[in-house]
């Protein structure tokens, strides 16, 4: 039987998301309020109605449209943490299942390239994927049913039998509008961050979660 593939999301899903919050919530923040020679209130403000006009945008996942916007280099501001990149608990375990059980296993990520590349050289996971897309490279953010249109015409899989796993409800809702049927969501994204208690999709608490599920539904098929 071909096994389905599944797809993963990167922060969030397998990255801890205390990582962005960090850099997009503090320490950016403070940067500007240096930069600009204002106080860290006004700061805030700024950015914050800044990421409001700007969220699930392709705009809103590129370093390089930030550090235009806010007149700071937002891509040496992450370097500059990058060791504080962290993978989610269960990751490497439940990729190693994956690659045992011989599930082909794609990261689809809304992180622009250079953002991706030093995540991946921070975490070491690249090796457990055969296709690596972000949303930069295909001109659409994920949320939107173009980017899974342009990535099922790059690299064809069976829509109807692949898995998704996304922290991001808007990101699930347009991966759903294209005609992704098994999806999967996140409890709890940061590791500092809230637990959700609702989502129209199934949640996964720890990342191992998502293996007794794949193995029941995969019986279920071999039975149906
Ligand atoms: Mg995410």
């Amino acid at each position: 039987m071909v096994k389905p593939i599944v797809i993963f999301d990167m922060d969030g899903t397998l990255l801890d998301l205390a990582y962005d919050d960090l850099i997009w919530n503090q320490l950016l923040p403070i940067r500007y309020a240096e930069t600009h020679q204002c106080t860290l209130e006004q700061s805030q403000a700024t950015l914050f109605e800044f990421y409001q006009q700007h969220s699930h945008t392709l705009n809103w996942y590129s370093s390089r449209f930030w550090s235009a916007k806010v007149g700071v280099d937002v891509l040496a501001l992450q370097q500059e943490h990058q060791h504080k990149v962290s993978l989610r608990g269960g990751c490497i375990e439940l990729l190693e299942y994956l690659k045992a059980n011989k599930y082909p296993c794609w990261l689809a990520t809304n992180a622009d390239c250079a953002s991706l590349k030093f995540k991946l050289e921070q975490t070491g996971i690249a090796e457990y994927f055969d296709v690596i897309v972000s949303s930069e490279t295909l001109g659409h953010a994920k949320e939107f049913p173009a980017f899974w249109e342009k990535l099922h015409q790059q690299h064809p899989f069976n829509i109807s039998q692949a898995y998704f796993i996304d922290d991001t409800e808007k990101v699930l809702l347009g991966a759903q509008k294209f005609g992704l049927q098994h999806l999967i969501s996140i409890q709890q994204p940061s590791s500092i961050g809230l637990v959700r208690d609702e989502s129209p999709f199934p949640m996964l608490k720890h990342l191992t979660d998502f293996i007794p599920l794949l193995e029941q539904a995969e019986e279920h098929k071999q039975y149906a």
